[in-house]
């Protein structure tokens, strides 16, 4: 049974977000993002609308609605911004569902719920210097002692690290074991002593309204009780993590390809050239209807992802795609539409130029376009097949502790 409907529901939350977006968020960004200032109150303010925890279940605090309602707040919010929709995409999409996947039930009570009701916010720190793309690498190592782990290491470009209180963080038991050794941690600020320090990179070329940190680990305290899933069990907390993070990716960046269209198509239909619209001119035309393709393609790669989410089942090759695509149509559509600005394109002023910036990074983080090209390839190829998930996601939202689940 397939129906393409959102349903009354979503449809009036993805109004209300959009209007949330273009009130709350859009009139500071462009200042945001010529002055390289984040928005210190961005998170207060995805609370007021219950973003924090929209597709969380409600008996851990969240709003109780679905993976589709998560996909339409990452759109409206990147329409506006893909640094609004960053905070949003790294706290729900990565932190939080490794914890509520992973975790047991008394760490979803104790960490998920103050997430899910807007109390803390949440990142996600895998990158290293040394260790991007290949996670194999990575050398942030956590010893236990007693009750305690101790994290020493570094983290690199993670998103609204300067203003989390929860770092979902991945350090190694054991360089020796690869992958095996890899283990996840809700390391809480609160709780880490000075051993954790974070410092904001500046001049970034994109996302420039988005906090983006170093991580530094110095014997950054983690209580054992805050380990997610066993040791070792880290690269697949990390990677199933990714899947979610990069629906969300996917998603906003339908957003950023229906802004520039809009964008497009209003200043096509004002700007006049030898007495007539540039719209009515074929090559103007051209990336106009590019634009509109890609954003319906867009569209339809994310739901289908959310879809299958929706059912608790894995969509780690469809979310892959749906990022690979989107991201890439999404940097396309925004020189598109710069383009079409002529030389008011080439300023600040009009929006593309940041919208083209912004639609930069989502090209590298989360896996980088290669990356997301090779895994579309070994699934097509066969070299590469999802096994069944090892902790399901449940059906979300869901009645109860889902069969598997911990
Ligand atoms: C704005 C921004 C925000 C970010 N936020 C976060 C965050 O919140 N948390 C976090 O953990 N990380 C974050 N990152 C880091 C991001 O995920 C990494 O930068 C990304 O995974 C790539 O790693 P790298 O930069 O080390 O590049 P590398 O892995 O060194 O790659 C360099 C080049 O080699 C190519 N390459 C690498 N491996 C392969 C391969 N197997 N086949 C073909 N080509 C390959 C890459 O595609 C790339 O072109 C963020 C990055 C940016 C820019």
């Amino acid at each position: 049974m397939l129906d393409l409907e959102l349903g009354e529901q979503l449809e009036e939350f993805a109004r209300l977000i959009r209007d949330f977006a273009g009130q709350r968020l859009a009139p500071e960004i462009p200042a945001r993002d010529r002055d390289q200032e984040p928005d210190p109150e961005l998170f207060a303010k995805l609370a007021e609308v219950g973003l924090p925890g929209v597709c969380t279940p409600q008996r851990y605090g969240g709003a109780g609605m679905d993976w589709l309602a998560l996909g339409l707040a990452c759109e409206e919010l990147e329409y506006v911004d893909a640094s609004c929709r960053t905070a949003l995409s790294v706290h729900a999409g990565l932190c939080m569902t490794g914890i509520y996947q992973w975790g047991s039930e008394e760490q979803r009570q104790r960490l998920l719920r103050p997430l899910a009701e807007g109390r803390a916010q949440g990142c996600f720190g895998l990158t290293e210097p040394e260790a991007g793309s290949d996670v194999r690498a990575l050398r942030t190592r956590a010893r236990r002692e007693g009750d305690l782990y101790r994290l020493r290491g570094q983290k690199v470009w993670i998103s609204m690290g300067d203003f989390a209180e929860v770092f979902l963080v991945f350090a190694t038991v054991d360089p020796e074991r690869g992958t095996e050794g890899i283990t996840a941690f809700a390391v809480e600020r609160a709780l880490a002593g000075p051993g954790l320090r974070t410092q904001p990179i500046h001049d970034k070329y994109g996302l420039r309204a988005s906090d983006t940190a170093i991580v530094f680990l110095d014997d950054a305290l983690v209580p054992a009780a805050n380990r997610i899933g066993e040791e070792g069990e880290g690269f697949k907390v990390a990677m199933s993590c990714l899947d979610s993070g990069r629906y969300c990716v996917a998603s906003g960046a339908a957003g950023t390809i229906r802004a520039c269209l809009d964008l497009s198509v209003a200043y096509a239909r004002q700007r006049q050239v030898q007495g007539a619209e540039i719209g009515r001119l074929q090559l103007v035309q051209q990336m106009i209807a590019g634009m509109q393709r890609d954003y319906d393609i867009a569209r339809l790669l994310w739901i289908r992802a959310g879809w299958l989410k929706n059912r608790g089942r894995r969509s780690s090759r469809e979310s892959a795609l749906a990022k690979w695509v989107n991201s890439e149509r999404a940097n396309r559509c925004a020189d598109d539409a710069l383009q079409v600005h002529g030389a008011t394109g080439f300023s600040e002023e009009c929006q593309a130029a940041r919208y083209l910036r912004n639609s930069r990074a989502t090209m590298i983080y989360e896996g980088t376009r290669e990356v997301q090209t090779q895994l579309a390839a070994e699934y097509a190829l066969g070299y590469r097949r999802d096994r069944p998930l090892a902790h399901p996601l449940p059906a979300w939202p869901d009645e109860g502790p889902s069969e598997g689940s911990r």
